[in-house]
């Protein structure tokens, strides 16, 4: 037996000792199967360091897989990952093998070739030469299924075949893939075909390049990265499409299909082990050449990446805010660095992370200044809120109205846009005040219609609803404040009983298929929503999108509140006038001049970067400084504000970090844990997490506060 270090797929900062079987090569990289305290746990051989214990204190690894290995370039990834977002490296291969699973012989799955040499051997029906004829311009393997579905012949045929070694099993490997490349495309353009060329040139200089598409909304962006997975594909190269959110999947996944003849690998949360293990098994194999996902797709085992693409870049689903917390778009990047692969960014609205990157030379910026055909870009205008007529229970403004009006008689779709689900942000007690708020948050119950409930949107918590108050026991006493999308909906049953209508939010995102599609076909005239219905949507019927208020992200008030609101109120006018009839957006908004509203009437991207970058460069703000946020939490409030201020009188001195806080979070309350955050300003050359590093590493913390870094912050409540 020999030593071997382990990292459990775990949340531990180091590797412990183990023994293996001398034969076995303790390669690093290799997964292994070991127990830990009661439990097998996966894990990888992660380096020769082995510490001073003697083999009779160590425990025998369980199972050994030599054939799965994480490449060395992997390996620095991982270690940079965990270094950048100052998380630990055993949750960091969590990551990368989230299941023991994914890893596990996959007996279900034998392709088969012909051997001839045994062909001699057995009478040849009609049947069975059928299959002998369908290999002879075969390179590929095939499971039985496959060959039964190919060939047409019976079960039993090929299960003879299979028996008289005429059909062998083959060790799951690679398949020569000498297939030409199947591609029905358009003719592109002159500015798609340059921006192509582009990245096409990247892959096949195997360099590591990163690229900006910065095109309007319908320009052919997501033509021009195809173009660039196609010569991934002909180079036999992997390509990995990240998208922000799964509801965008099944659109490019009937894309991909007409433009390149097969299926994509999806990799997403809702899959089978057993289809989950076959993509990840394959994904490692190099069978499957194109992956579409979100975030966890950074992590599949991918044998020869030669392509990444984050689709809608700016998109702040990128940052994974629970367990681990990274930004997918940034370790896209990382991960393309350490592969030396180009990875290609897109949007309509790049962030101005982006944006800087750009004008810093850091990124190619490739250019689609308009859209395809004659479809134009719809015109932006604002509705002054404060000229029209107060109305009770009446959101939508006459003007807006009168335009939906018109849209309808032209048998022409509208979308009303309102980023709040619900019917009532706020339920109020009149004649005490109250409101209802939630037991375990500092955050207000917001009233459910459509499916009757009080929900606290920030934990989940919800309640049936109540009619009378809890603080005075009037009865119904309760008075709803504001509108959500159900009540917006309400309003347009009540103004245009006519029209087929249709709402949708995360709260009925099962029907979010069945309602885009009607949508698309043009059996909805007027369709409500939140932002699940903002981007990637292609309504070519649809003439009029309407923004009830157009202020509501500004609110907020933190440091990407106004980059934010201009992203998706350019998202969600640009679904509009995708086609040959042109469309309109109309904003209502009590601020017509506040830049942001501004910029997007006069259709001036520059001007709203050059207004926010300036605001960002004065206070040393992302993307010029850079930030990271410590935040601490406990059902213990005492207890945890005694802790944060020991953290206080251990600031470490430094010229270039500025610490702030502790303070409460704005959102001092949630399930039930007081929470309390620091604030870190730095330049962007600073190393942030070594400062981190020597000044919480070694602090002494009670085990029941929960204390959270979190590197580059997108959420400061
Ligand atoms: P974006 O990703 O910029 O929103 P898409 O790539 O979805 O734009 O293209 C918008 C529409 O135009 C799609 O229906 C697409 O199939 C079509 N399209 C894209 N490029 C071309 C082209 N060169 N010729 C004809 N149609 C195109
Ligand atoms: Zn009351
Ligand atoms: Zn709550």
């Amino acid at each position: 037996m020999k030593k071997i270090s382990v990292l459990l797929a775990t949340n531990t900062p180091k590797a412990y000792n183990y023994l293996m079987p001398d034969d076995f090569e303790s390669e690093v990289g290799t997964f292994v199967k070991v127990p830990f305290r009661n439990r097998e746990l996966m894990g990888i051989i992660w380096d020769q360091s082995l510490e001073k214990i003697e083999n009779s204190k160590l425990k025998e690894i369980i199972e050994y897989y030599p054939s799965f290995k994480l490449s060395d370039r992997k390996l620095d990834f991982i270690n940079f990952f965990s270094r950048y977002n100052f998380t630990s490296l055993g949750g960091v291969i969590k990551l990368f093998i989230p299941h023991p699973y994914l890893i596990e012989k996959n007996k279900s799955i034998k392709r088969y070739k012909l051997d001839k040499k045994n062909i001699d051997k057995i009478t040849i029906t009609n049947a069975r030469k059928t299959v002998l004829e369908f290999f002879e311009n075969e390179t590929k393997f095939f499971t039985s299924s496959e060959l039964i579905k190919k060939t047409n012949v019976s079960s039993s045929v090929i299960n003879k075949l299979i028996e008289e070694n005429v059909l062998k099993a083959v060790e799951y490997e690679e398949q020569n893939n000498t297939d030409k490349v199947y591609s029905k495309k358009f003719d592109l353009n002159k500015h798609q075909t340059k921006a192509a060329n582009n990245i096409i040139n990247s892959i096949k200089n195997n360099k590591f390049e990163r690229f900006l598409i910065d095109g309007v909304t319908g320009s052919g962006k997501t033509e021009v990265y195809f173009e660039a997975v196609e010569e991934a594909l002909k180079e036999n190269k992997q390509s990995l499409i990240l998208l922000p959110e799964i509801s965008l999947t099944d659109s490019l996944f009937d894309r991909i299909k007409v433009r390149f003849g097969f299926e994509p690998s999806m990799w997403h949360s809702n899959l089978s082990k057993k289809k989950r293990r076959d993509i990840w098994q394959d994904i490692y194999h190099g069978n499957s050449k194109l992956i579409i996902g979100a975030r966890s797709s950074l992590f599949l085992p991918f044998k020869n990446i030669g392509l990444i693409v984050v689709d809608e870049e700016h998109d702040h689903s990128y940052k994974q805010q629970e367990g681990i917390i990274y930004h997918a778009r940034d370790m896209a990047i990382s991960l393309a660095s350490f592969e030396k692969i180009p990875v290609v960014m897109v949007s309509a609205t790049p962030s101005l992370e982006s944006v800087l990157n750009v004008k810093e030379g850091k990124y190619k910026n490739l250019v689609l200044p308009e859209r395809i055909g004659d479809a134009i870009l719809p015109e932006i205008d604002f509705i002054d809120m404060r000229d029209e007529e107060y109305i009770k229970n009446q959101w939508i403004s006459e003007k807006l109205k009168a335009e939906i009006k018109q849209a309808l008689s032209r048998k022409e779709q509208s979308l009303i846009f309102l980023n709040r689900r619900g019917y009532a942000p706020i339920t109020l007690c009149k004649s005490c005040g109250h409101r209802l708020e939630c037991p375990k948050c500092d955050s207000y119950l917001v009233e459910h219609k459509f499916n009757p409930k009080l929900i606290c949107h920030q934990c989940g918590f919800s309640v049936k609803p109540v009619n009378s108050c809890s603080e005075c026991n009037s009865k119904d006493s309760l008075i709803a404040c504001g509108p959500g999308i159900e009540r917006i909906t309400e309003e347009v049953l009540r103004t245009f009983p006519e029209a087929k209508i249709a709402t949708l939010s995360s709260d009925n995102s099962k029907d979010t298929h069945k309602v885009l599609n009607d949508m698309r076909e043009g059996s909805i005239d007027i369709l409500i929503g939140t932002q699940i219905i903002s981007k990637g949507h292609h309504f070519p019927l649809l003439t009029c999108v309407g923004v009830i208020d157009a202020d509501l992200g500004m609110a907020n008030g933190d440091l990407r509140a106004a980059e934010r609101t201009y992203q998706l109120l350019h998202q969600v006018s640009g679904r509009t006038g995708r086609e040959k009839k042109p469309g309109k957006s109309f904003l209502q908004t009590y601020f017509p001049a506040h830049p942001v509203i501004k910029s997007l009437v006069e259709g001036k991207k520059e001007n709203f970067h050059n207004v926010e970058l300036k605001t960002r460069q004065i206070n040393n703000l992302p993307p010029y400084g850079r930030l990271a946020s410590i935040i601490l939490s406990d059902t213990n409030s005492k207890k945890l504000i005694e802790f944060c201020n020991r953290l206080k009188k251990s600031i470490p001195n430094s010229e270039e970090i500025i610490v702030l806080g502790p303070v409460p979070a704005p959102m001092t309350r949630v399930r039930g844990r007081t929470r309390y955050r620091f604030l870190l300003k730095a330049n962007k050359e600073t190393n942030i997490q070594k400062y981190l590093e020597f000044w919480i590493s070694n602090q002494k913390k009670p085990s029941s506060i929960r204390l959270t870094v979190d590197i580059d912050p997108y959420y400061f409540l």
